[in-house]
């Protein structure tokens, strides 16, 4: 192919259409800059994407969202998101039965229950009540900047039991963390504690995709462009990859900037942990923590109550289970049930694995589990970046680019969006100072 001329230089070029590469382009966008988003995949929303599959709505992977979530909360627009909370608390499969395990501070009522619950002791259950006052309390700048360790060792020094620590904690911050040796930073167990307690675990009503959709919106249609990996990248400089006929055939707007560069005063790198360092030229492999979600379809929903259910004892692959659409009906077609079942570290293959959980899920729900069809296992092996005490690096710039993602933050929703709001906001404080935008090498 012939070179193409130049177009005139872009203000700010942001490679990934991940949620902080959206915000941070909505972000300059709305202060006036002319910014374009040249994003890999056929859709927006990177590691947030849904799939309507026969009615029900798929995400890529079990999440919620936090509705405590500071950043998040001031740049969407969460009633227009119709979030749906779960009850908060879990069900824990132990010893054979579901047993409740409520938050008593809203749900007062399941303080008998739950006390009753034979997962941890008293003792267990008081530092609980303990741990969400402190960390209510405690401000999220303290939060960031606490010592560090990992989440066993802080749970271990805050007093809990081994044995709450292994019915409860790594089942719920397993899910979250996706390892479920708890060797994840405390400032991440922290923060993630605080938000729960402060708030809800939410979806929202259209899929967890609604999130990304709804900040797409808010740039023009032609300031993203799909189909569009960036092979290199330079302070000033872009380049797109080249695309066969095949690929790219049908769309005139892929032929035509396929293999092409893009100039910009300022190139935002807001790409997942393993790609940014590839286009930094970096060998260094992040590491990653792995899941796989599998869906089923059922004519009822075996859960009394929109609540997450999760595995207590450690035989067994099932880690937790819900139902999105009796937390938010929009997920099934009306007089269906999904079902959603989350497994981390797991390396069946597809076949054994699903075989596997239907037969747990027999054991849990009984032979009405069997009427319940398979509707696409999601193997995500690259869901968040492993975060073990000392991780953070903050968004930074590094060969005259600007750096932000979950990765320099938080692996989360909330790490992701004030990534981007960040980067934007050095880079608009660059331009009222009137300084160039310029690489700092
Ligand atoms: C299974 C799972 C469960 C999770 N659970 C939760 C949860 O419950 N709550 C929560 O808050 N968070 C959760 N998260 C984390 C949260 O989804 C992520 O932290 C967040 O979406 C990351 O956004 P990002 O913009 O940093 O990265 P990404 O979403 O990875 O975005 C990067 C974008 O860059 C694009 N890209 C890559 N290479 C190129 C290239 N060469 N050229 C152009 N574009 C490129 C990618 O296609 C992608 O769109 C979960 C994540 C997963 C996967």
């Amino acid at each position: 192919m012939s070179p193409l001329p130049e177009p005139p230089a872009l203000d700010v070029a942001v490679i990934g259409a991940g949620l902080s590469g959206l915000a941070c382009a909505v972000k300059l966008h709305e202060a006036g800059c002319r910014v374009e988003v040249f994003e890999a995949a056929d859709g927006i929303g990177g590691r947030v994407r849904t799939d309507r599959v026969e009615g029900f709505l798929l995400d890529r992977g079990f999440q919620v969202y936090l509705d405590a979530y500071p950043e998040a909360g001031a740049l969407l627009d969460l009633e227009a998101l119709d979030l749906r909370p779960f009850t908060p608390g879990a069900l824990i499969w132990k010893a054979g039965k579901l047993r409740s395990l409520r938050d008593v501070f809203r749900n007062p009522s399941a303080l008998f229950s739950s006390a009753l619950a034979p997962v941890g002791n008293l003792r267990d259950k008081c530092l609980v009540a303990k741990l969400r006052f402190s960390l209510l309390r405690k401000p999220l700048d303290h939060i960031w900047a606490a010592p560090e360790t990992s989440t066993l060792d802080y749970l271990r020094a805050f007093g809990f039991s081994e044995q709450f620590i292994d019915d409860f904690f790594r089942s719920f911050y397993g899910g979250i963390f996706l390892e479920d040796q708890l060797m994840t930073s405390s400032r991440l167990f922290e923060f993630t504690f605080k938000m729960f307690s402060a708030g809800s675990a939410t979806l929202p009503q259209n899929g967890m995709q609604a999130i990304p959709e709804q900040l797409a919106a808010r740039l023009p249609e032609a300031a993203i462009h799909l189909n569009s990996p960036v092979t290199s990248v330079t302070g000033d400089h872009l380049t797109l990859a080249e695309r066969s006929e095949a690929e790219g055939g049908n769309d005139d707007r892929i032929e035509n900037e396929a293999g092409t560069r893009h100039r910009a005063t300022a190139i935002v790198l807001a790409t997942d942990a393993s790609t940014t360092a590839r286009l930094l030229g970096y060998d260094r492999q992040p590491k990653w923590n792995h899941t796989s979600c599998l869906y089923f379809a059922a004519d009822e929903t075996p859960l009394a109550e929109p609540i997450i259910a999760l595995r207590g004892d450690r035989d067994g692959l099932i880690h937790n289970l819900c139902v999105p659409s009796q937390v938010a009906p929009g997920y099934a077609p009306e007089g269906q049930s999904l079902i959603s079942i989350s497994v981390i570290n797991d390396h069946a293959t597809d076949a054994t694995l699903t075989e596997t959980v239907e037969r747990e899920l027999i054991n849990w729900f009984g032979e009405a589990a069997k009427t319940w069809t398979h509707l696409r296992t999601e193997h995500l092996p690259q869901a968040l970046p492993v975060a073990p005490p000392g991780h953070a690096i903050g968004n930074r710039r590094e060969k005259g680019l600007w750096i932000c993602g979950d990765h320099t933050r938080s692996g989360s929703i909330e790490g992701a969006i004030q990534s981007g709001v960040e980067t934007a906001a050095e880079i608009l404080g660059e331009i009222d100072g009137g300084d160039k935008i310029a690489s700092d090498t």
